[in-house]
């Protein structure tokens, strides 16, 4: 068992985020302790006196090769530590001695929120990134070349107007790695018209009352293109029947699952001005696809390229996943060679996020973890490489919990060809509004120098959402209420 003490203090949350990076395992916390079910014994005091920040292990493994650690740092007049906030510095503490006593490091270091990059704005040199945060030196160059990526794309929106996000929870079957509430739609067959309805009926509903102009859409899921021809261009001619959709400017829609791309969509799609798509693939290795449960070919993923491109598909991203189960290196990197010479504006590469068991003893989540961290390592510089060589260059970055080895998820671009849709809802500086199950609308309020953000979720059950509608509608429409104005 280990158990982290805090005294003094209360930032359990970013210190179980630590512990979860490395130990693999989610903790818990009651009265001011942290604990993990781990097959080794450790204690460690986390404090915060008047004077210090320190972080102490207090009794470890017989085998740990520090004994008693110290850490201590002191507190300035601020209360900060070095120009850091208490939290951050008590997280660096902590990173630092667990990551001695398992013998592990990781790229990102201490950091483990999804936004990097927003860290990168707040220094001046990749060097800081390392000295501060552990973070190793490409990931650090990697962080502030997207940054720079991300902030070209911010300079040209305004902070005022809106993104919107429609999306479609159903895909054709469900991937083993899914871990979103996408349900399979052959299931639900009977369930889909009703959705759509749903979905317009909410549409009808807000946006009249919305008085911001309306910069991007994405229509995403799922897989949109799931819906069947008939359905898909009842659902397209009912969005874009929309004022407020008539002069974006850039409009987004994900047909993620190449089997489910049909002439007739593609068609449709033009016919309202949509020129970018996502054709997302994964992998091109047939054996992978198989195992994880998407039921279409790489040949598949190919035509449905072709048919895009030759219909006058002008933006085309690809996503690719590392570290997919059963996946060698040499396969992941054949599949993005392959990906590179069809020559699609955007790349996306995303490191597989997995939940890994509790029940493993320590000796063997760190040989297993050794393997998959080799590989991902592997991977991920061939791709960052292989693309810098082809022109393309990373415009947007997130991490997600549970990747394999802590590693980030990375939207490349070539030719000038970012969407921006991505960056304004990654960087959680643009406001957002969400159609559909599970959305999450945001909104964001400049304050002095920095932002405050505020969420408005929807219900993520399909059934439930047709039936409550008008009731998120409502939510939404007093979310986005602008002061003074009348919405009804
Ligand atoms: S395509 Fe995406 S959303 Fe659909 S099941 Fe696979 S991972 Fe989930």
């Amino acid at each position: 068992m280990l158990k982290i003490h805090l005294v003094g203090h209360t930032h359990d949350y970013p210190l179980c985020d630590v512990v979860r990076l490395l130990t693999g395992i989610i903790p818990r916390c009651t009265d001011g302790c942290i604990t993990v079910e781990t097959e080794w014994e450790a204690t460690i005091r986390s404090e915060v006196t008047e004077s210090e920040v320190l972080t102490a292990l207090e009794n470890g493994p017989e085998t740990s090769i520090l004994g008693q650690k110290l850490l201590r740092t002191s507190l300035d007049g601020e209360r900060t530590v070095d120009g850091l906030p208490i939290s951050r510095a008590l997280k660096i503490q902590l990173y630092t001695l667990l990551s001695e006593l398992l013998e592990k490091t990781f790229p990102w270091g201490s950091l483990t929120g999804i936004r990097p990059t927003q860290v990168a704005r707040e220094l001046s040199r990749p060097e800081e990134m390392t000295r501060i945060y552990g973070v190793r030196e490409d990931k650090a160059k990697l962080a502030f070349l997207t940054r720079d990526g991300e902030d070209q794309v911010l300079m040209h929106t305004d902070p005022n107007h809106l993104h919107v996000y429609i999306g479609i929870p159903f895909c054709p079957t469900r991937c083993a790695y899914c871990s979103f509430i996408a349900q399979e739609a052959p299931n639900k067959r009977e369930l889909l018209p009703s959705y759509v309805d749903a979905m317009l009926e909410e549409m009808d509903r807000v946006l009249p009352t919305i008085t911001r102009k309306i910069e991007t859409l994405y229509i995403g899921g799922g897989t949109p293109t799931v819906l069947d021809d008939e359905l898909f261009t009842r659902f397209i001619h009912g969005v874009f029947a929309h004022e407020a959709f008539q002069h974006l400017k850039e409009v987004c829609v994900e047909a993620g699952r190449p089997d489910t791309i049909t002439h007739r969509k593609l068609e449709v799609l033009l016919e309202v001005g949509v020129t970018r798509i996502c054709i997302n693939p994964q992998t091109l290795c047939d054996a992978t696809l198989l195992r994880v449960g998407r039921k279409h070919t790489a040949a598949d993923f190919e035509k449905a390229f072709e048919l895009a491109r030759s219909m006058g598909f002008t933006v085309i991203n690809t996503d690719l996943i590392a570290g997919l189960p059963g996946e060698s290196a040499e396969e992941f990197c054949e599949s993005l060679s392959r990906i590179v010479e069809l020559a699609p504006e955007n790349i996306t590469v995303h490191s597989l996020s997995k939940k890994r068991r509790s029940d493993l003893s320590r000796e063997e989540i760190v040989r297993q973890e050794k393997t998959d961290l080799l590989k991902m390592e592997k991977m991920l510089s061939f791709a960052f490489e292989t693309l810098s060589e082809a022109g393309y260059v990373p415009y947007y970055l997130y991490k997600q919990k549970d990747t394999i080895g802590g590693h980030e998820n990375v939207g490349y671009q070539k030719d000038g060809t970012p969407c921006i849709y991505n960056v304004a809802m990654m960087s959680d500086a643009r406001s957002v509004l969400s159609f559909g199950a599970g959305g999450m609308s945001k909104r964001v309020y400049p304050e002095g120098e920095s932002i405050r953000v505020e969420r408005c979720s929807c219900i993520k059950d399909p059934i439930q959402y047709i039936q409550n509608v008008q009731n998120m509608a409502e939510k939404k429409i007093a979310f986005f209420k602008e002061e003074g104005t009348e919405n009804d």
